[in-house]
C-alpha cells in the first residue's frame, strides 16, 4: 500500500502517530523555510509540512514539487498552533510533520486551475475530463449520484424487487426517438439497435413472472441536439406486475421521499406529493411539467371576454378557444421594450399577441385600452387579483396555444422575479395524459407515451371513434419544472396491443416484423403489469443545483454528441468498414 492513511481523516486524537499519505499537490506555500502543502486524495485533503532543519531531504522533494504532482509522503501527525486551525477542513485540526517524501509521477501544468471553482471553458473541461472530475465539485456530483443509485438498489431489494440486466445489442424500442444502429458483421445488411430504453424487455421480465424488476438501465436515444441533451442517459427502470397505477404512483413516490429525507434532508418536499391530472396542469400551469415551486397560475378570463367588444378576444372565443392570463407581481413600470420583449416571448408559442394591463401609480395602462372601457379592464383585474404595482398580459387563442404562450411567460417571469425556493424539491405527479398525439406532419397519430400504454378502461369506446380524446393510464413525475420520469400502465392483451398498433398506423404485416415477440408472448399468460423509469441524471443534477445533465456525468458528450477527451465519434479503418459490409458514401457536393 502506498499509504497507511487516506488525506481526509486524520484529527486531533491522531497526534503523535506516523504515517504515511499519497495523493496529489492541492496547493503549495513556500515560505522561505518551512514548505506547505495541502495534499489531496479522493477522501480530502491533509496539510503537510517540510521542515529544511529537521528534514532537509524531504524538504527538497517539497521544494521540487508543484500543483497536481502525485507525492507520497511520510511523518508524525501534530496538533495545529493554536488559532492555525481550519474548521472548513475535516483534517484542519492537524498537520503533518514530513521525515520522508517522494514525488510518484510529475505532471504538466493543467490548462485550468484544479483547486478553485473557477469558470473554465467547457469545451477545454470536457477534452480533459480527467483534470475536470478532480475538481471538488465534480467530485461531489458523482459521489452523490453513487449514494443516490446505491440508495436506490437498497431500497428497492429491500422492497422485494430484484436488478435483471438486459442486452444493449437489440431491436429498436420505440421511445419517440432515433435509433443508434450497430452493423452485424456476421448478417450482411442487418443492424441491432441499442437500446432507447429497455421497455419491452421489462415487460417481457413481466410475462416471464418476476413481478419485481429494477435496472439501473443505460437508454440511447439518437435525438435532435440540445444544450442539455445526452445521446445517453440512465435511468431507474422499473417494473411490476399485477399493479394499478395507484400502486407504482405510491412505490415510487415512497422510494424518492425516503431518498430525499435521506441523502438531502436539508431539502424541502411536500408530501404526499401533490397530483393533478394533464388538464388541470394545463389550464392551471400551461405545462405538462410544470414547476411547482410558485404559484403564478393561469387564470381564465373567457367569461369576461364574452361579453366584451373586443375582437381579438371575441374571435378566439368563436373559434372555440379562451382568453387567460397571467399576473406578474410588481412588474407594472415595465418599459416599452420590455412590455414587448414579453408579447415576443408568446408569440414564439405560436401566439397572435398578447394584452397587457399594468397598475402602475397614475392608474390603469393596458395595450388594449382603446379597445376595452376602464371597467371591462377593471373587471380583468379584479379577477387575477391584481394590487397596485403589478402587471397582467393575456392571450387569446386555442387552448394549446394559450397553455403554451402563457406557460413560457410563467416561467420566464417565475426565474425573473426569483419565485422559487431554491431549496424546494417541488415533486408531483401528472396522471391522466391522453394517449395520442396527432402528427400533422404525417397526418396520422403517434403514441403520447409510448405503444405499448394502456387506454383507460372507461374511454375504451372512443378508440373507434374520437382517438384523440382517449386518455392513458400514464403518469409522468415533475420536480422543479422537469419530467423527471414518465410511465404507464401497460397493455396486456394481444388484441388490444394489436389495435393500438393499428391505430398508429402499423399495419398487420410490420406489427409481425417489428412487434411480434410481444404480441405472441401476450398470448403465454401476460399478467397485468406497469411501471416507470425516473432520469436519475436529471435528479442528481437537480440535487446538486446543477443546470445541466453533463455535471452528474463522468464522461458525457458535447452539444453536438462528441466526447471530446476521446474523440468520439471518429472515423475508423477502411479493413473495418469491409468487414461490416459498409461503404461510406461521398459527401453530396
Ligand atoms: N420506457 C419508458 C421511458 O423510457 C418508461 C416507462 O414507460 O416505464 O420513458
Amino acid at each position: 500500500m502506498y499509504k497507511s492513511k487516506t488525506c481526509g481523516e486524520l484529527t486531533a486524537q491522531d497526534a503523535g502517530k506516523t504515517v504515511t499519505l499519497a495523493g496529489w499537490v492541492h496547493r503549495r506555500r513556500d515560505h522561505g523555510g518551512l514548505i506547505f502543502i495541502d495534499l489531496r486524495d479522493r477522501f480530502g485533503v491533509t496539510q503537510i509540512v517540510f521542515n529544511p532543519q529537521t528534514a532537509p531531504a524531504a524538504h527538497r522533494v517539497g521544494s521540487d514539487a508543484r500543483n497536481e504532482y502525485v507525492l507520497q509522503a511520510t511523518g508524525v501527525v501534530a496538533k495545529r498552533p493554536a488559532g492555525q486551525e481550519n474548521p472548513a477542513l475535516a483534517t484542519g485540526e492537524i498537520e503533518v510533520y514530513v521525515t520522508d517524501a517522494q514525488i510518484l509521477n510529475a505532471a504538466k501544468a493543467p490548462p485550468f486551475v484544479i483547486n478553485k471553482n473557477e469558470d473554465v471553458d467547457d469545451s477545454l473541461r470536457l477534452t480533459y475530463r480527467y483534470l475536470d472530475l478532480r475538481r471538488e465539485r465534480m467530485q461531489q456530483n458523482l459521489i452523490l449520484r453513487h449514494k443516490v443509485i446505491k440508495f436506490m438498489r437498497d431500497w428497492l431489494d429491500a422492497h422485494g424487487f430484484i436488478e435483471i440486466e438486459t442486452p444493449i445489442l437489440t431491436k429498436s424500442t420505440p421511445e419517440g426517438a432515433r435509433d443508434y444502429l450497430v452493423p452485424s458483421r456476421v448478417h450482411p445488411g442487418e443492424f441491432y439497435a441499442l437500446p432507447q430504453s429497455p421497455q419491452q424487455f421489462k415487460q417481457l421480465l413481466m410475462v416471464a413472472g418476476y413481478e419485481r424488476y429494477f435496472q439501473i438501465a443505460r437508454c440511447m436515444r439518437d435525438e435532435d441536439l440540445r444544450a442539455d441533451r445526452q445521446p445517453e442517459f440512465t435511468q431507474l427502470d422499473l417494473e411490476m406486475a399485477f399493479v394499478e397505477q395507484e400502486d407504482v404512483l405510491n412505490l415510487v413516490e415512497a422510494l424518492f421521499t425516503d431518498l430525499v429525507h435521506t441523502l438531502a434532508p436539508e431539502r424541502t418536499m411536500q408530501t404526499p406529493w401533490p397530483r393533478m391530472t394533464y388538464d388541470q396542469a394545463l389550464a392551471r400551469y400551461g405545462s405538462d411539467k410544470p414547476d411547482l415551486r410558485f404559484g403564478m397560475e393561469l387564470t381564465d378570463v373567457s367569461d369576461l371576454a364574452a361579453s366584451s367588444e373586443f375582437a381579438v378576444f371575441k374571435n378566439a372565443l368563436r373559434a372555440g378557444g379562451q382568453v387567460k392570463g397571467v399576473r406578474l407581481p410588481g412588474c407594472a413600470e415595465y418599459s416599452r421594450r420590455e412590455l414587448d420583449a414579453l408579447v415576443d416571448l408568446a408569440k414564439t408559442k405560436a401566439a397572435k399577441g398578447a394584452v397587457t394591463i399594468a397598475l402602475k401609480a397614475d392608474g390603469v395602462h393596458s395595450s388594449a385600452s382603446k379597445h376595452m372601457t376602464p371597467q371591462e379592464q377593471q373587471a380583468y383585474v379584479e379577477r387575477l387579483g391584481g394590487q397596485s404595482g403589478d402587471l397582467m398580459i393575456f392571450v387569446a387563442d386555442s387552448h394549446a396555444v394559450v397553455a403554451a404562450a402563457l406557460g413560457a411567460l410563467r416561467k420566464e417571469m417565475g426565474a425573473r422575479l426569483k419565485l422559487a425556493d431554491p431549496n424546494a424539491l417541488a415533486l408531483g405527479w401528472v396522471i391522466d395524459f391522453p394517449m395520442f398525439e396527432w402528427n400533422a406532419e404525417e397526418k396520422r397519430w403517434d403514441a403520447a407515451h409510448h405503444p405499448f400504454t394502456s387506454p383507460k378502461p372507461e374511454d375504451m369506446a372512443l378508440l373507434d371513434t374520437d382517438p384523440g380524446a382517449v386518455r392513458a393510464n400514464s403518469y409522468d413525475m415533475v420536480c422543479n419544472g422537469y419530467e423527471l420520469a414518465s410511465g404507464s400502465i401497460r397493455i396486456h392483451n394481444r388484441e388490444l396491443q394489436a389495435k393500438i398498433f393499428s391505430l398508429l398506423n402499423i399495419d398487420a404485416e410490420r406489427q409481425r416484423l417489428r412487434f411480434g415477440h410481444m404480441l405472441e408472448a401476450f398470448e403465454f399468460g401476460a399478467p397485468p403489469h406497469g411501471g416507470m423509469a425516473p432520469g436519475i441524471d436529471r435528479f442528481v443534477a437537480i440535487l446538486r443545483n446543477e443546470d445541466n445533465i453533463r455535471e452528474v456525468m463522468a464522461f458525457p458528450k458535447n452539444q453536438w454528441a462528441q466526447d471530446l477527451m476521446m474523440h468520439a465519434p471518429s472515423d475508423v479503418d477502411a479493413d473495418q468498414l469491409k468487414l461490416l459490409h459498409l461503404e461510406i458514401a461521398p459527401p453530396k457536393p
